[in-house]
């Protein structure tokens, strides 16, 4: 075997170690330079059909006229060659200059057939058409020598893409694919498809039959081929452009001459399910290894991973009011240990209910939820309280002790139900009518927003003072908890946003029915109790330090822990621990709330909630109308006065009760003789939701969260404000938790 020159082209026969192939139309004997240089974009590759005798004649001559095989095992019947004879392609892989140099011989004329047809139409005259990337017109044929006859496009004259370009044969079935042992990494297979490859960028023929098949990866030839064969796993890695080298898009011959229908086999690669890594919507988030092909075994991996992550995470929650059970319910449903901490006797907070010397339930106060409160209604669903049962669902009504006022008609859209509402009220005249109407759109126009830092007061100007002090007034006061002049127009526009635009029921009154206990904390603390968590009361946090990646309370270790405390307390137990949140959180101001009950066996109320006028009690609740039916209840009733802290300082719990016995005597038909029966202010009820107001933040540190009705959110101090915190704070302890 000759010794590979490359550069050098020997014609056949004239060597003596020559192959011996005997041409048809030998041309003359010489050895022609190729020139291989000047870029790939001057070389071309044409098949020519040569007569040779022998099977093995090109094989061995060198590579550069390399014998391809047509018919065998791919050929169709009529393409297989003849005995004694084969049909040999041989490609000619060589210079521009080399090949098309002198005019076509007399000899050759024969070909000018053949050369018609290898003419693209819409080709230019000269080179640089896009079908022949590499920069030759199929019109520069004429000047090619030594070439026996031009396989027309297609392999056959006339065959399917005869006016579309010129091809090459087709190469062998080898794919784009190396062999196994060419250090290609194990998740970078390359498996095949059953349809057409989508365009990619490719090497030319010649690169990758000699990094392929020609040389193994140690032929000093193959380094460079072997190394863009690599690259072609990458293909976002390779030079694109119109500089690119060596790189042609579009199906490349490969592709092009894959069977329709290839079978898998156990180590081509194609029985593995893509790897993951590769395919971005396979991927999984979160994942903490990449490098395993399988996408199932990543899937396991993964949640596996939350499951012990979950199922180690230890998380205190420090308090057990409405937003410490919210808390705890979704870090227990998520899988994490949870033990609650709750100073008082019973859970609940400032909304829970104990049993009197009577035997009788008190709630801590008066409570009203509406329609809107759907995280509130969700989390009673989860514990297995029943929100139909256990609150008494009423229209939004907003009327005086005879029963006249606002009355929000159900299941309207919000527009012709505010007309309705606004029209029905009895109490108003054209002037107020058409004043809130007028003021209605305005807010319409500016989005349903009111500006930040605005207070109630400054946002309605505009009203007339009988809707102001008749509808106003005491939506903000019972929502707020914080008198018109400094409450936040923002804030409560949010809640009349979502209550009178939220859908379906969402305007309704939900008046508890039952004790408060019975809503939501004797629900919660069973379902916490049956799967797992601790639940303790009577247990005062006194401390709470911090070291490496525990958090250690009261003899307790734990990852993280959820702040569900009020906010004075959480503003002590991080003192040292997260200073400036601490300070914020204790320069919250406070609102108070009076409660009186009364005894009236007999009386019934014009509605189940009636607003009073004056002060200081802003509402009366008929707890027996609200209960239904003959329970304990009846004959109860229920004034609260909201937002009179500056009355409980400046005149005592006792004065304020007496003047609220006073009201409602002179007020509430039914009520002149009602007895009092208890008495109870709640001196930091809420927090006083001014407009300037800036709440602390949910995240106080790392592994340590606050939840609670005062922490930063769109909603005020309320039973849907302090669930959201919760839910919050548990997502937030779970997610951005280190791992333990
Ligand atoms: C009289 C009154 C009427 C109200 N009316 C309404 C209403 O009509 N509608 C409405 O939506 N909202 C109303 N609210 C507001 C509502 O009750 C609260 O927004 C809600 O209960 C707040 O829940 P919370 O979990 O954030 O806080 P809290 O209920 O205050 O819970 C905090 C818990 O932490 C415990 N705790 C404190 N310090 C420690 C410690 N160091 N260690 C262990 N435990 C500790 C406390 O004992 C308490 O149980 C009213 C409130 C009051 C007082």
């Amino acid at each position: 075997m000759p010794p590979f020159s490359p550069g050098r082209v020997c014609a056949p026969g004239t060597r003596p170690d020559c192959c011996g192939a005997s041409f048809a139309s030998a041309p003359p004997h010489d050895t022609q330079p190729v020139r291989r240089g000047q870029g790939r974009a001057e070389r071309i590759q044409l098949l020519l059909r040569l007569q040779v005798s022998a099977t093995g004649a090109a094989r061995g001559h060198h590579r550069v006229l390399r014998r391809v095989p047509r018919g065998g095992r791919r050929g169709r019947r009529s393409q297989r060659p003849q005995r004694g004879r084969q049909q040999t392609g041989v490609v000619a892989s060589r210079g521009r200059r080399g090949l098309f140099g002198t005019a076509l011989s007399p000899r050759l004329a024969g070909l000018d057939a053949a050369r018609r047809d290898l003419r693209h139409r819409g080709a230019p005259r000269a080179g640089g058409h896009r079908g022949l990337r590499d920069g030759l017109a199929a019109n520069a044929l004429p000047g090619l020598r030594r070439s026996a006859a031009l396989l027309p496009p297609g392999g056959r004259r006339g065959g399917r893409s005869r006016e579309r370009h010129l091809r090459t044969h087709r190469p062998p079935n080898h794919g784009l694919r190396p062999p196994l042992g060419l250090g290609a990494a194990t998740d970078q297979h390359h498996p095949r498809r059953g349809g057409r490859r989508a365009a990619r960028p490719h090497l030319p023929a010649g690169e990758r039959v000699a990094a392929v098949r020609g040389h193994g990866p140690g032929h000093p030839e193959a380094g460079g081929a072997l190394g863009l064969q690599r690259a072609l796993h990458r293909p976002h890695a390779l030079p694109s452009g119109p500089g690119a080298p060596g790189l042609r898009r579009g199906p490349g011959p490969a592709a092009r001459s894959r069977p329709p229908h290839s079978k898998a086999w156990f180590d081509d690669g194609q029985h593995l399910p893509q790897p993951a890594a590769r395919n971005r919507s396979r991927r999984i988030p979160g994942a903490p290894s990449t490098d395993r092909a399988h996408a199932v075994a990543q899937g396991v991996d993964r949640h596996e991973d939350q499951l012990a992550r979950a199922l180690r995470q230890r998380l205190l929650v420090i308090g057990g009011g409405w937003a410490g059970l919210a808390a705890a319910v979704r870090a227990t449903a998520a899988g994490a240990q949870v033990t609650v901490l709750e100073m008082a006797p019973q859970l609940g907070g400032r909304a829970r209910s104990w049993q009197d010397e009577a035997g009788a339930w008190r709630d801590s106060g008066q409570h009203i939820l509406i329609g809107a409160y759907r995280d509130t209604l969700a989390l009673m669903r989860t514990v297995g309280a029943d929100p139909e049962r256990l609150l008494k669902r009423e229209p939004l009504t907003l009327v005086d002790p005879m029963g006249r006022g606002l009355r929000w008609p159900r299941q309207r859209h919000p527009v012709t139900a505010a007309m309705q509402a606004v029209a029905g009220h009895p109490l108003w005249g054209w002037r107020e009518r058409w004043g809130l109407i007028r003021w209605g759109l305005r807010q319409i126009a500016r989005g349903l927003r009111a500006p930040s830092g605005w207070s109630v007061a400054r946002w309605c100007e505009g009203l007339p003072p009988a809707v102001r002090t008749q509808l106003i007034d005491p939506l903000c006061i019972a929502a707020l908890n914080t008198p018109t002049d400094t409450a936040s127009a923002a804030v409560l526009m949010r809640v009349l946003r979502d209550a009178l635009l939220g859908g379906r029921g969402a305007s309704d009154l939900l008046l508890p029915a039952a004790p408060l206990q019975e809503l939501l904390p004797a629900s919660a603390e069973a379902w916490l109790r049956s799967r797992g968590a601790v639940v303790r009361v009577g247990a005062r946090v006194k401390s709470l330090s911090h070291e490496g990646r525990l958090w250690r309370c009261d003899g307790h270790e734990v990852e993280a822990v959820i702040l569900a405390c009020s906010a004075n307390e959480a503003a002590r137990l991080t003192q040292s621990l997260a200073p400036n949140w601490s300070a914020q959180a204790a320069a919250l101001p406070a609102e108070a709330i009076a409660t009186v009950e009364f005894h009236a066996p007999g009386a019934c109320l014009a509605a189940p909630m009636v607003a009073l006028s004056g002060g200081p009690a802003q509402f009366v609740f008929d707890l027996g109308q609200i209960e239904g039916g003959a329970g304990t209840r009846q004959g109860r009733y229920t004034a609260v006065a909201s937002a009179v802290a500056s009355e409980l300082a400046r005149d005592g719990l006792e004065t304020v009760a007496q003047r609220i016995h006073a009201q409602v005597a002179a007020q509430v038909p039914g009520l002149e003789n009602a007895q009092r029966t208890h008495a109870h202010a709640d001196r930091r009820a809420t927090f006083a939701c001014t407009a300037q107001l800036q709440r602390p933040s949910a995240e106080i540190r790392p592994g340590l969260w606050a939840a609670g009705d005062y922490v930063d959110g769109p909603y005020p101090a309320t039973l849907e404000g302090a669930v959201q915190a919760g839910l919050r704070a548990a997502e937030g302890a779970m997610t951005h938790n280190p791992r333990p």
